[in-house]
């Protein structure tokens, strides 16, 4: 259905709130042009004054709180709490950026090497225009931490939120407008993805995105076409190794907690677990425990006692749905929970699974925990590196230096030792993936500087005879340069002493022709 309006759905309830119109291409295109003539007054400011600007911005977060957990909860149908926990991620992120960012952002100087003479830094500047695609699973957070990571880092700001929680995209643009000195930076567009498609071809200068692994390598497909960076943040099927010496209580505790946080729908759940054949039985019966314990349901209200709230996405019933088919019809067994009303699960434990189910091998996103029997450790990161993904990983040991080892050898970007899922809100911890779950960084200093791209300057005055690389420039010093080679990076004193000694050895005496030879034309075979 053709529509030029976006509707906001309250997925629990499915009323309607709502409505933002679609931006036109026109409109994409020009919003993308109006950031870049504001491009170079928001660069010209200092990033003293920029983090004095944006600490407004944190203010003025912290004072509408209410309203934002209001209309997040709304919008997505998570809980009150857990949308103010959007928030408060956020507001660390953008803390922790200001107090940093004078530091990170800093002009470095760097060894000159052997000229000398010059002195050599680097300059962290930022790109220009930036857009950014956002998801809908934290739709607060996913929009706001790249775009103050990107304003602090100089550039300007153009947002294209998701479809599927359009109100807290408008939010977004209504805060950005209520600070006079950021909102002639920031723009915000509305719709789906043939609006992103138009934002990535009216030219920015970066693209930041974040979503499924489908929409990334399209992304960066038509970003291609124009040469432009993108940093991809893309999805997960995130394993949780549960080793003999595991703390197996807190295991089941919190591993739960990760497999049905915001409904299953993070990037980093827990979407799949190994268990060590001699605890197994002990940890299925815990998470069945714990994972009975859990309520969903929803509730507008500040307190709820509602841990899990409807699939957001009406789309992602289908694939949920459809993994556990799979699952059922390849011999798995689910023990607890189930689909109820609507969009609501209760949350499951699903057992006697294996790598030839989609629910072992896709992104579920969804509240889901599978549970694996597996002979021993190896076995377990034999397994879990068995996935096309890498964004992020748990594992469970009371032996720290044994689980740092067995995290060494897990092919995943983000590794969290005895808990799950609470690396992502950490500010100075970088975040992202590798295979398909994408490349870039987002938070911490690599998270910022993926905002910027290193200019290299090299300064002195007008090249001098004493500086040894100038040295070398001038014919004749094929000696003088073999000897210096080797005097600096010779890896033995024997071969150091040779080479240095060339520069005594006794050359031959070369006859001059009186005329420079000629060379000999090239004689090719016919
Ligand atoms: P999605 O890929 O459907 O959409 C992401 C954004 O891209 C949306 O704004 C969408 O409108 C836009 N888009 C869609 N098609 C486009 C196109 N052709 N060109 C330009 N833009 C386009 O993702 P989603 O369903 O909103 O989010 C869920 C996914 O995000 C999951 O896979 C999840 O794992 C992933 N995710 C990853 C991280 C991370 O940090 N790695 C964090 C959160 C979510």
């Amino acid at each position: 259905m053709q529509t030029d309006t976006l509707s906001f759905i309250n997925p629990a309830t499915g009323v309607k709130f709502g409505e933002v119109k679609m931006t036109t291409p026109d409109a994409v295109k020009s919003s993308v042009d109006e950031m870049r003539r504001a491009f170079p007054v928001w660069r010209g400011k200092s990033v003293r004054e920029r983090v004095r600007i944006l600490r407004k911005f944190q203010q003025l977060l912290i004072d509408e709180r209410d309203e934002i957990s209001r209309i997040v909860n709304q919008d997505g149908g998570k809980s009150r709490q857990d949308s103010l926990i959007e928030l408060f991620v956020t507001v660390d992120m953008l803390a922790q950026y200001r107090w940093n960012a004078p530091k990170w952002l800093k002009r470095k100087r760097v060894s000159s090497g052997l000229y000398l003479f010059k002195k050599c830094y680097v300059e962290y500047r930022p790109h220009g225009v930036v857009a950014i695609l956002s998801p809908w699973n934290y739709p607060l957070l996913i929009s706001l931490s790249p775009i103050l990571a990107a304003l602090i880092a100089g550039n300007t700001v153009v947002l294209k939120p998701s479809e599927v929680t359009p109100a807290t995209g408008v939010l977004v643009e209504q805060l950005f407008q209520r600070i006079p000195e950021l909102a002639p930076f920031v723009r915000v567009i509305h719709g789906d993805g043939k609006v992103g498609a138009a934002l990535i071809q009216a030219r920015p200068d970066f693209v930041f995105m974040t979503g499924s692994t489908g929409t990334g390598k399209k992304v960066m497909q038509a970003a291609a076409e124009n040469l432009t960076p993108v940093s991809l943040e893309l999805g997960g099927k995130d394993a949780m190794l549960v080793l003999e010496d595991a703390d197996l209580n807190a295991a089941a505790r919190w591993g739960t907690w990760g497999a049905y946080y915001n409904t299953g729908q993070a990037c980093m759940s827990v979407e799949r677990v190994y268990v060590v054949e001699s605890k197994y039985d002990e940890f299925v019966r815990l998470a069945l425990r714990y994972t009975k314990e859990l309520k969903s349901g929803y509730s507008p209200e500040a307190d709820s006692s509602f841990f899990m709230g409807p699939v957001t996405d009406p789309r992602q019933v289908h694939i949920i749905d459809e993994h556990l088919k799979d699952a059922v019809e390849k011999g798995a067994r689910v023990l607890t929970g189930g689909k109820e009303q609507g969009a609501f699960y209760k949350p499951m434990v699903v057992v006697d699974v294996n790598h030839s189910m989609k629910l072992m091998r896709e992104e579920t996103f969804g509240p889901i925990m599978p549970i694996m029997k597996v002979q021993n450790e190896e076995e377990a990161i034999r397994l879990a590196n068995d996935s096309e993904f890498g964004l992020a990983a748990s594992i469970w040991s009371d032996n720290i230096e044994r689980a740092k080892q067995v995290a060494n050898k897990v092919e995943a970007a983000s590794i969290i030792i005895n808990d799950s899922i609470a690396q992502f809100a950490v500010p100075m911890l970088p975040f992202g993936g590798i295979k398909n779950s994408g490349f870039g960084r987002t938070h911490g200093r690599d998270g910022l500087l993926e905002f910027t791209r290193p200019y290299s300057y090299a300064i002195g005055s007008a090249p001098i005879q004493w500086d040894i690389a100038t040295a070398l420039r001038e014919l004749g010093k094929y000696d003088l340069a073999t000897a210096i080679m080797g005097v600096v990076y010779g890896t033995t004193l024997k071969q150091k002493w040779e080479t240095f000694s060339q520069l005594f050895r006794k050359k031959p005496k070369v006859k001059s022709e009186g005329k420079p030879r000629q060379s000999e034309p090239v004689k090719t075979s016919e």
